[in-house]
């Protein structure tokens, strides 16, 4: 397919109307490319995810005129392909066993938490287990300096976007391609799914721009092709602050028990 695009809620609470937004923008670039449009549910985090959120995507964005080939995509069931790659990865030397909890992590940093750098996953980490050998309970670490060995770009639309080495380094680090729960991570997951699907264009809000270096220079050491990429702007609330997964008051499922159409929703999203 030329031109090919997702959506990849997680089923861990209601859509809202940044989800929506999110939704309609990229099956409007499919539209206009005249290319096709995925859902995804990106539920590996089993603890979180819930039967009852899935049927409440599935019916919510059909209601907005949505629709997509079945049967969906459910990451858990790719955990087996994403252990492969997190074997390859490991196989290449850039991969290293952390035990460490939040509180290892803090304490290693000193400083309270509030004044220490942040990078797409929080602190960045400081390192404390790198080339320790942990053994048991691990989150499986990318060892980011050995990983990149040159500048990193993506292309937003047809505009490189670069990230110098130096960069990924001390403002990204050495993320977690595999939680110790779950066997794998955000990152790990959607850059594989992306490839598996083949998906062409990922369209997604402007607050994963910071992950999108990592997505590209994990399709690099993995030998995947990398989708362009556009972020949209975020869909916020009248004091300004971005709507979270946690703000049912602003539930498209809210809207339609209140009457609200398709239409009112796309107004209310600025479309
Ligand atoms: N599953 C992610 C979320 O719920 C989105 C993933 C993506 O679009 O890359 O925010
Ligand atoms: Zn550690």
């Amino acid at each position: 397919m030329a031109h090919l695009e997702r959506f990849a809620p997680s089923p861990t609470g209601p859509l809202h109307l940044g989800h929506a937004f999110s939704a309609l923008t990229a099956w409007e670039r499919a539209q206009a490319a005249g290319g096709g449009f995925l859902l995804r549910l990106e539920d590996i985090d089993t603890a979180r995810s819930r039967a009852e959120y899935v049927q409440a995507i599935f019916e919510d964005l059909h209601w907005l005129g949505l629709d997509w080939p079945t049967p969906v995509l459910r990451q858990y069931t790719r955990l087996p392909a994403y252990r492969n790659a997190l074997q390859k990865l490991d196989k290449m030397g850039l991969t290293y066993a952390c035990t460490c909890t939040r509180r290892d992590i803090a304490n290693a940093l000193g400083a309270p938490q509030e004044g220490a750098p942040l990078g797409p996953d929080g602190v960045i980490y400081p390192g404390t287990c790198k080339g320790q050998n942990r053994q048991g309970p691990a989150a499986i670490r990318l060892d980011m300096a050995k990983a990149v060995t040159g500048d990193i770009t993506y292309f937003e639309g047809s505009t490189p976007v670069t990230t110098p080495r130096a960069e990924m380094i001390e403002t990204i680090g050495d993320i977690v391609l595999a939680r110790k729960d779950i066997g794998t991570s955000y990152h790990l997951s959607v850059v594989l799914d992306d490839a598996f699907q083949g998906i062409t264009h990922v369209t997604r809000g402007a607050d994963l721009r910071p992950a999108t270096p990592i997505h590209a220079l994990l399709q690099n050491l993995l030998g995947l092709p990398a989708p362009v990429y556009h972020h949209h702007r975020l869909i916020r609330d009248e004091n300004g602050k971005r709507l979270a997964k946690r703000d049912d008051a602003r539930a498209i499922a809210k809207y339609r028990a209140e009457g609200a159409s398709p239409q009112d929703i796309r107004k209310m999203v600025g479309l």
